[in-house]
């Protein structure tokens, strides 16, 4: 079963939180890990329009 977890990026340019979904694993039974690999990055837009790369 594949959890959601939300997190909150922080636009470099002006400043506005966007959250992005980011899918957990809960096959883990001792505790939930992020399903992304350490150092994956995801590309967000905010709602200014900015695009900018988020470290997950
Ligand atoms: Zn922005």
């Amino acid at each position: 079963m594949q959890v959601t977890a939300i997190r909150e990026a922080e636009c470099p340019q002006c400043g506005n939180r966007t959250s992005i979904p980011v899918p957990v694993r809960s096959d883990d039974r001792t505790s939930a890990r992020l399903g992304t690999r350490f150092g994956e990055r995801r590309s967000v837009t905010c709602s200014n329009g900015h695009s900018y790369w988020v470290s997950l």
